[in-house]
């Protein structure tokens, strides 16, 4: 029987093929193995004799992570790490790698085929076209794009991806951000007010925790003084969806693209599956053939690294260095 050196676990993953994760072992000759196993005992048992994992949505607690004596590594598909116990990784020495990039473009593409799609009522007129009405004034008013204000609320990755974006369509572009120091080159920072104030159109960027939940509501919308269209390709839960509803009732807010909501998938009963300005997609920002062939490669590219003792491209648990269970060097 075949000997390997290494052997890598897949815990669960939905992504199909794992061709990629495949090829990365293959060339060091470890041995890989993909388990679709999510119940405590089940992990245990197949990872027992692992020295790294890969991990999509399988929690991995304490318990767990104190069974696996060869583990050095876990790499998690994604950038969240809500699956992994973090402390209890690096308590025992393993390192916590995930992928926080992959789909930078993605994101901002679709943000921006949202806004361009509620700007020039693409989804609206293709209903119409199809259903016998050829008749453009159905649409009025449709506004003009360049010259216009674009509010960012968060202005990280994704934001800046977006903001390079609509700039060539002459639009200036606003943000707020608390947590940055200085301005991004072509991007003016706002008090969150002012955003509120002064933007045509509103795409949220930021990530949902404890502060960002509802951060836009009832009293934000009363504030939206240019009747925005509202783009959210972030977290459904960063916007309060009933204020949301209701703005849109009231025309203080022109139209909004989601692609996420509080409740995925949405109930039938959800009043924003009926409005004509409202755009919907499932979650889908992340996606593209190429996007995920990147996180597939690159989430075994962090185990196939601390494996062969170098240090991964992006650790979530840095505060296990110098305390990893296999040496590592940059
Ligand atoms: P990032 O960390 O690069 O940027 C987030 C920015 O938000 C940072 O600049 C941060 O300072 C800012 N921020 C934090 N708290 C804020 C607050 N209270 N108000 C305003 N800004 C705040 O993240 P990113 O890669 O640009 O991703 C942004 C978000 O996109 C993620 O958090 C995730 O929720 C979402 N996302 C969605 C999809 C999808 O499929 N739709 C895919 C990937 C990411």
């Amino acid at each position: 029987m075949e000997r390997h050196p290494y052997r890598v676990v897949i815990t669960d993953c939905d992504h199909g093929s794992i061709e990629e994760e495949k090829e990365e072992f293959s060339r060091m000759g470890a041995e890989l193995i993909l388990a679709q196993v999510q119940k405590e005992e089940d992990v245990i048992r197949v990872c027992k004799e692992a020295d790294g994992l890969l991990n999509q949505y399988a929690l991995l607690s304490r318990r767990i992570l104190e069974n696996l004596p060869k583990c050095k590594v876990v790499s998690r598909y994604g950038v969240g790490v809500d699956s992994v116990d973090l402390r209890a990784a690096t308590d025992l020495g393993i390192i916590v790698a995930n992928v926080p990039d992959y789909c930078i473009d993605e994101v901002a593409n679709q943000a921006l085929s949202m806004l361009l799609g509620l700007i020039r009522k693409t989804a609206f007129f293709d209903q119409r076209v199809k259903s016998g009405q050829w008749d453009f004034r159905q649409g009025r008013p449709i506004h003009r794009l360049k010259g216009k204000t674009m509010g960012l609320i968060g202005s990280g990755k994704i934001g800046l991806e977006v903001a390079r974006r609509i700039a060539a369509f002459g639009v200036r572009v606003i943000a707020f951000d608390p947590y940055l120091k200085k301005a991004p080159e072509g991007i003016e920072l706002k008090d969150f007010d002012s955003l509120l104030e002064e933007s045509d159109f509103i795409s949220v960027h930021c990530p949902l925790n404890d502060s960002t939940r509802h951060l836009i509501g009832e009293q934000e919308f009363k504030k939206m003084e240019k009747k925005p269209f509202l783009i959210n390709t972030s977290r459904g839960s960063i916007i309060d969806e009933k204020a949301l509803i209701q703005a849109l009732k009231e025309g203080r807010v022109s139209g909004a693209g989601l692609d996420v909501l509080e409740k995925e998938p949405p109930d039938l009963q959800n009043p924003l599956l009926k409005m004509e300005n409202v755009i919907l997609s499932p979650h889908v920002g992340f996606y593209s053939e190429e996007s995920i062939s990147e996180l597939k490669r690159r989430t075994a590219k962090n185990v196939s690294d601390v494996l062969a003792k170098r240090w991964p491209a992006s650790v979530v648990n840095r505060e296990v260095r110098g305390k990893t269970r296999a040496p590592v060097s940059d």
